[in-house]
């Protein structure tokens, strides 16, 4: 029996014999199914050729990625906040020189996910790390392949963990799509991890939205409204998007209003 873990989005499936069939997650409008036909590996083989790396981003947060790039290529984000460590999104590998690091930054006391994108193995990270809980807006519930008692799949439109961060259900790229506000963040004026739900683009003064990136399938004005008023009365100063590099420095809810106004002008909204 093996957990198989899908090579184009980076989800672990519930354990089986042979490899699944099929992923759901990649047959989505949202993904893709590789050109080459679905393929799979489980996590021994996936060590052999990669590893993580560890990018220090600010005081309190690092990034962590996985080298070579494997399926979508996210970093997971730790937050060392100073009622306990959180990871925002996660990656498909965890090994032995991963754990270290880790536990060398504190461990890990929650896990958050934003959505079924960035799930890579979060049950394996947690079991690794005491059990932790992992938060998953309830809406995606449906996508997850595999179902675990660490999972705390929470509902309504905000949760307040214990180590002091907020997640926020936005919704737009998927209905439970959340962000996570980190008060002290940015020398305390607050930091928001907004994965694929607000996409922070190259030129890293912008963001951007749609419900898929890979199909270029955008999302409507609607959509937008709701995810810019949903944090629109958080206190936030920085954005760090699912990307490497894909960050608002500074002055980021000013970014959020005009990317927000420059998109709808593109879809044809005037006024
Ligand atoms: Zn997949
Ligand atoms: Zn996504």
């Amino acid at each position: 029996m093996q957990n198989y873990i899908c090579t184009t989005c980076g989800h672990q499936f519930a354990e089986s014999e042979r490899p699944p069939e099929r992923c759901p997650i990649c047959e989505d409008d949202r993904q893709y199914v590789n050109p080459r036909g679905q393929s799979w590996t489980i996590l021994d083989e996936l060590a052999r050729e990669h590893h993580n790396t560890f990018m220090p981003l600010e005081k309190g947060l690092t990034g962590i990625g996985t080298q070579p790039d494997f399926a979508i290529g996210q970093r997971a984000l730790l937050i060392q906040a100073s009622k306990g460590n959180v990871l925002w999104d996660c990656v498909s590998l965890i090994d032995k020189a991963t754990f270290e690091a880790i536990e060398k930054l504190g461990g890990i006391s929650s896990l958050a996910i934003s959505h079924p994108h960035l799930v890579g193995s979060m049950v394996e990270w947690s079991h690794a790390f005491g059990d932790a809980p992992i938060y998953l807006h309830a809406d995606h519930k449906p996508w997850i392949q595999r179902s675990d008692p660490v999972i705390e799949f929470w509902e309504g439109e905000m949760l307040e963990l214990k180590e002091g961060l907020t997640l926020h259900r936005c919704g737009g790229h998927f209905e439970g799509s959340t962000v996570l506000l980190w008060p002290e963040g940015a020398d305390g004026r607050g930091v928001l991890l907004s994965g694929d739900t607000m996409y922070v683009t190259p030129d890293r003064k912008h963001i951007s939205f749609m419900y898929s990136y890979p199909n270029f399938i955008p999302l409507s004005v609607t959509a937008v409204d709701r995810i810019v008023g949903t944090v629109r009365s958080l206190q936030y100063d920085r954005i760090y998007g699912h990307f490497t590099d894909l960050e608002i420095e500074a002055n980021a809810k000013r970014v959020v209003q005009e990317s927000a106004l420059r998109y709808k002008q593109a879809m044809g909204y005037s006024s």
